[in-house]
């Protein structure tokens, strides 16, 4: 167990500070922690992506559970104490999780090779949509997604239709998978505390009836969403036929899923 003060020491000791770049506010809070372990209902050996150890707070928990832990760390100095603290417990990859094209990087890839994992993570806030988005999308080896992440992130991937938060992050979640809302997480279980509010959230993959291009899909939420404020008339065009029971004067935020699914084979 890692108190605020041992998250404060350990960095301390290593003349490290945390830093705004990579995203390092640490969850030093024992009952969110807890609440993120048993939510991935993690089993002894089961095998566990952690993006971000930094100082290992979340890693000792998983361990505790029995999980077997892959890390990946950006941050030279994090990595060696992670290094230190836990040395062949986990499988540590140094350097971005994401790789070329915002794919994940060919080094974890490599650890994680053919059999199942999740990811448990408090994942940093500027990788946490690409990242989710890849494993959901690219990755067939992850189970599932239990993170932390910017609020403001999962009420855009639990958007339902109709609403204002909805646009392809929640279009491709919902379509590829499952997303259910752990909690909310105040600034105050983060140190340095954020200025935004976080939430936990458990993204589970779908097994879907009749498979379709992921890519071209993707391409084609970003493409109709660029212009969510025009008519689909405007940004498909007058001319260009529409599934029964679809109006060229909706907006693309109203659409559900299967009519997206819809206009998508059309296209
Ligand atoms: N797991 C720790 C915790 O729960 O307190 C730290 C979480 S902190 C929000 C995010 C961590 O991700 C930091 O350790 C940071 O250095 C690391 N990080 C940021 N960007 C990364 C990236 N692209 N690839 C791998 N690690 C990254």
């Amino acid at each position: 167990m890692q108190s605020l003060t041992d998250i404060r020491n350990l960095l301390e000791v290593r003349g490290l500070k945390p830093l705004k770049q990579f995203g390092q506010n640490f969850l030093h809070d024992q009952n969110q922690i807890r609440r993120l372990v048993e939510a991935a209902g993690i089993e002894p050996g089961d095998r566990v992506l952690e993006i971000g150890p930094g100082t290992g707070a979340l890693t000792e928990a998983l361990l505790e559970a029995g999980a077997e832990v892959i890390a990946c760390e950006i941050d030279t100095g994090l990595a060696d104490l992670v290094a230190d603290r836990f040395g062949d417990q986990v499988q540590l990859v140094r350097g971005d999780c994401l790789g070329q094209g915002r794919r994940l990087s060919p080094d974890v890839e490599k650890v994680l090779g053919d059999a199942p994992w999740s990811l448990v993570a408090n994942l940093p806030y500027q990788a946490a949509s690409p990242v989710m988005i890849e494993l959901l999308m690219h990755q067939p080896g992850c189970r599932g997604q239990f993170v932390t992440i910017q609020k403001e992130v999962a009420d855009r991937l639990l958007a339902s239709p109709g609403e204002k938060a909805r646009g392809p992050l929640g279009i491709l979640a919902s379509t590829f998978g499952t997303i259910e809302r752990i909690g909310v997480i105040p600034p105050s279980c983060f140190w340095p505390q954020p200025k935004v509010v976080s939430a936990m959230v458990a993204l589970r993959p779908l097994e879907l009836e009749q498979e379709i291009d992921r890519q071209a899909y993707a391409r084609f939420g970003t493409m109709l969403f660029s212009s969510r404020r025009k008519q689909l008339g405007r940004i498909l065009g007058r001319d260009r036929r529409l599934p029964e029971g679809i109006e060229p004067s909706w907006r693309p935020e109203v659409l559900t899923n299967e009519q997206l699914i819809a206009l998508f084979r059309l296209d």
